[in-house]
């Protein structure tokens, strides 16, 4: 294996846990994190829930979980090629949608405006929550006790009023300081992730063509080289052969800017990384504003289109209506949910009830939802 960059990321600078535990016998302190998440319930949820397209709209599609998969894949790539530490990058992609609601990012909305007397909602926040709080799987400490890199991974991105609260891992957001490499290319694997899958699941789908793809440089480039290497290639296979090349071509130039940044700034350790006032991996000039076209073309011809927004509606009838039911009566709630807005109860503004609450809700997998909301907003509905 390659040795680590002087500013990678490492178990012997680990800023550390927040409850002291004795070191991994066989594994790094980043590789313990990893399988923590893997092996929490917060983790196997996201099977069951909406990247895009709703889990039941059919099998292909990405999930949250395949998302996260692909972003750890991508992000590890990343982090070899620049001889950052690959463990903790894992850690930090999978970890990174676990405190998504279910139905995307309208279930997130939904949820934030329930929330907005109550500190709001925010999905990224809920990720740290998740490994800080909610997951009840150890004897001495509640969450997964993750290392400071993974949680400040975690945490892409945070209001003041919140950073405030959240202590140490709060701390860049009020100095402007910036995160490890290793969360930073995490979180540009993440949309070279999400623009890529929704090219291919959105032709799936046929919500988007290849016709209207082709006024999108990104796109059209390798469409055209494909075309002219393989004319008679079918059109899936085409499809896959343009999303691979549009993943090589943001990932090499990722690398290729990176390398020659960070040969110019010449950091020596991380603490270098975090002090140097602009993040350090990059586009180029030219990648990021052909990845701002595609993400432009995504948002207003698959994200906003009639047949999403027909879901995402619904979506929000769901979370909205199941948050009025459970806040007007928490008897309504599964035992221990309920028992948790009762002892938050005494709140005066009903915080700790709503929390408990949206906690409750954000942790559902869409069809868990929905058959939340049939047996409680539906009078003929099951029981
Ligand atoms: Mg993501």
């Amino acid at each position: 294996m390659t040795e680590l960059a002087g500013y990678a990321a490492t178990d012997k600078h680990s800023r550390g846990r927040r409850y002291q535990e004795p070191p991994p016998a066989n594994r790094s302190e980043y590789q313990r994190d990893r399988d923590r998440i893997i092996h929490s319930a917060a983790f196997r949820r996201l099977e069951y829930k909406t990247q895009v397209f709703v889990n039941h709209e059919g099998d292909l599609y990405r999930t949250r979980l395949t998302h996260s998969i692909e972003v750890a894949q991508i992000a590890r790539s990343i982090a070899r090629a620049l001889r950052l530490n690959e463990d903790l990058t894992e850690a930090i992609a999978l970890a990174h949608d676990l405190g998504h609601t279910p139905f995307g990012h309208a279930g997130q909305d939904a949820l934030n405006n329930k929330m907005r007397m109550f500190n709001g909602f925010e999905h990224n926040l809920q990720s740290l929550r998740v490994v800080d709080e909610l997951e009840e799987r150890y004897a001495e400490f509640q969450g997964l006790n993750l290392t400071f890199e993974s949680r400040e991974g975690i945490l892409k991105h945070c209001s003041i009023p919140h950073a405030r609260k959240l202590g140490e891992v709060g701390e860049r957001f009020l100095r402007h300081s910036q995160p490890s490499l290793e969360a930073q290319l995490t979180n540009l694997a993440d949309e070279i992730a999400y623009n890529s899958h929704d090219v291919d699941d959105g032709l799936r789908s046929g919500l988007i063509t290849i016709k209207q793809l082709r006024g999108v440089e990104l796109f059209s480039n390798p469409y055209n080289e494909v075309k002219n290497s393989y004319p008679e290639l079918n059109e899936r296979r085409t499809i896959y052969e343009v999303v691979r090349r549009i993943i090589n071509l943001q990932v090499s130039d990722l690398i290729r800017n990176t390398e020659e940044l960070l040969l110019s700034e010449q950091p020596g350790n991380i603490d270098d990384i975090r002090a140097a006032g602009k993040p350090l991996i990059i586009f180029s000039d030219e990648m990021r504003s052909r990845n701002r076209e595609l993400k432009h073309f995504l948002r207003t011809n698959l994200y906003q289109h009639y047949r999403v927004h027909r879901m995402s509606t619904k979506a929000v009838t769901i979370i909205h209506e199941l948050f009025d039911a459970f806040m007007n009566d928490t008897r309504l709630l599964p035992p221990d949910t309920a028992i948790k807005a009762g002892a938050l109860e005494q709140d005066k503004r009903q915080c700790g009830q709503a929390r408990a609450i949206a906690d409750y809700i954000a942790g559902m997998t869409d069809r868990y939802a929905i058959r939340e909301y049939q047996r409680i907003c539906q009078p003929l509905g099951p029981t």
